[in-house]
């Protein structure tokens, strides 16, 4: 199979016919095979139904449904489960990302090598109180991850299939899959300028929260990436140091009291700050130690990424 379209949606009533007519205009002028993968995450209007008819109509429009609303990042990693197609492509309901595009970024990744292409929506169809701070954060996430795309969180990419089948996303992590990609290895990481249309119908089902809970996915993502497998690294150098910052101050303190006779060495904020530093050292050190505790025996602490193997059946 050439492409799987894998699609999240919520309450995307009024955009889903078009849609799906837009997409397989596409998918026929190129002769693809494919599948569509329509994700509904717990919509509360007519989607459904309307997803379930296009299946009857057509067998190669398959359909998940939650029971509720668990968010974009956990709809597309339980398409990426299913997903078939050798090039597996995301895109959003709502009629802002535009399937013509596809068969550029499919082109790109079979004939230039790249495992991951990502949309960048260069001239944006958003108000500007969406578009000026997700500049700020494209910005922060490129300085964190060392990856240079303009546009993260675009809901048009296109993946060579190893690529999600090698990685998880979930809460909002979606915003981060080339970040989680890279991590996990696929270094080919491309951009396309895909055209962006308006919202259509219906309204954007995420709030100013995206911003909060971005930064701190941002956060998280780079800490699991570089220490999720040793924290004791992180916490017990930082702990480390820091109690021994308290230690020279505490042993410089006592030495002026016990060799040099200063009295009221207590009252100095110096001596505060040396028992504050030798406790925070203390506790990030035991800190350290627990989360070690945890990633030991944490069910996915022997789970790598293989990227090759010979003889042997799939892990189960
Ligand atoms: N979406 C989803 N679950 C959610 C929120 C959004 O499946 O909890 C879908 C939504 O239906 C759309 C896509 O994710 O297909 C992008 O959402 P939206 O257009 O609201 O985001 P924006 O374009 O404003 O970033
Ligand atoms: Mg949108």
């Amino acid at each position: 199979m050439d492409i799987s379209i894998v699609i999240a949606l919520l309450n995307e009533e009024e955009s889903l016919p078009e849609l799906r007519d837009w997409i397989m205009k596409v998918i026929k002028e190129n002769n693809y095979t494919y599948e569509i993968i329509f994700i509904d995450d717990g919509s509360n209007d007519k989607s459904w139904e309307i997803v379930e008819h296009f299946s009857q109509e057509d067998r190669h429009i398959k359909a998940i449904k939650f029971r509720r609303n668990y968010g974009k990042s956990a709809a597309l990693n339980e398409g990426f489960f299913y997903a078939n197609g050798d090039i597996v492509i995301t895109m959003d309901a709502d009629l802002q990302d535009n399937p013509e595009e596809i068969p550029e970024m499919v082109r790109m990744i079979k004939e230039n090598g790249y495992d991951l292409v990502s949309g960048w929506k260069k001239k944006r169809y958003d108000p500007w109180s969406k578009t000026f701070p997700t500049k700020l954060y494209n910005w922060a996430t490129r300085k964190m991850t060392g990856i240079y795309l303009h546009d993260f969180n675009c809901g048009l990419k296109a993946y060579r299939k190893d690529v999600i089948k090698s990685i998880e996303v979930y809460g909002e992590m979606h915003r981060y899959i080339p970040v989680i990609a890279k991590w996990a290895g696929f270094k080919n990481i491309g951009e396309k300028i895909v055209k962006h249309q308006e919202r259509k119908y219906g309204s954007t089902k995420f709030g100013w929260e995206r911003f909060i809970n971005g930064f701190l996915d941002l956060l998280t993502i780079t800490f699991i990436s570089r220490f999720g497998k040793r924290p004791m690294h992180l916490f017990g150098s930082i702990g480390t140091l820091l109690f021994l910052i308290g230690f020279i101050i505490a042993g410089y303190l006592a030495y002026q009291k016990i060799v040099m006779g200063i009295p009221k060495i207590n009252e100095r904020p110096l001596f505060d700050l040396g028992i504050l530093a030798m406790q925070l050292g203390t506790i990030l050190f035991v800190g350290g130690f627990l989360a070690e505790l945890v990633s030991r025996t944490a069910h996915d602490r022997n789970i790598y990424l293989i990227e090759k193997k010979i003889h042997l059946d799939q892990r189960k």
